[in-house]
């Protein structure tokens, strides 16, 4: 039994080239049932963790708390910071820093 990370929804187990896949019947979105070390399915995840950066972004990261940690792309000083659970539960919260000064985004591994 799993459930859809989106909307909560019941997701349909699918078999798919042999893993197994679930897709959430609301809103399509499809997740991978096995944890898996392939590279290409780590990138999928770091891919959808910057477009859900991208839209926190718009409206909310100027109430962000500031802290002092040396932007990679210009060396301002000053970042803004915030905590977000990824997708797997067992994980601790990635935290993700914004550039006061140029805006780069990244996030501490
Ligand atoms: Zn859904
Ligand atoms: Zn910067």
């Amino acid at each position: 039994m799993k459930f859809c990370d989106k909307c909560g929804n019941l997701m349909i187990p699918e078999k798919s080239k042999g893993k197994m896949k679930y897709t959430c019947r609301k809103c399509g979105y499809v997740s991978r049932g096995e944890k898996s070390a392939s590279t290409a399915i780590i990138e999928e995840k770091i891919h959808e963790e910057k477009k859900v950066i991208v839209m926190d972004e718009a409206e909310t990261f100027k109430e962000y708390p500031k802290t002092r940690i040396i932007c990679p792309e210009c060396d301002n000083n000053e970042a803004y910071w915030y905590m977000q659970q990824t997708r797997a539960a067992d994980e601790p919260p990635t935290r993700f820093y914004s550039c006061t000064k140029c805006g780069h985004k990244w996030r501490e591994y």
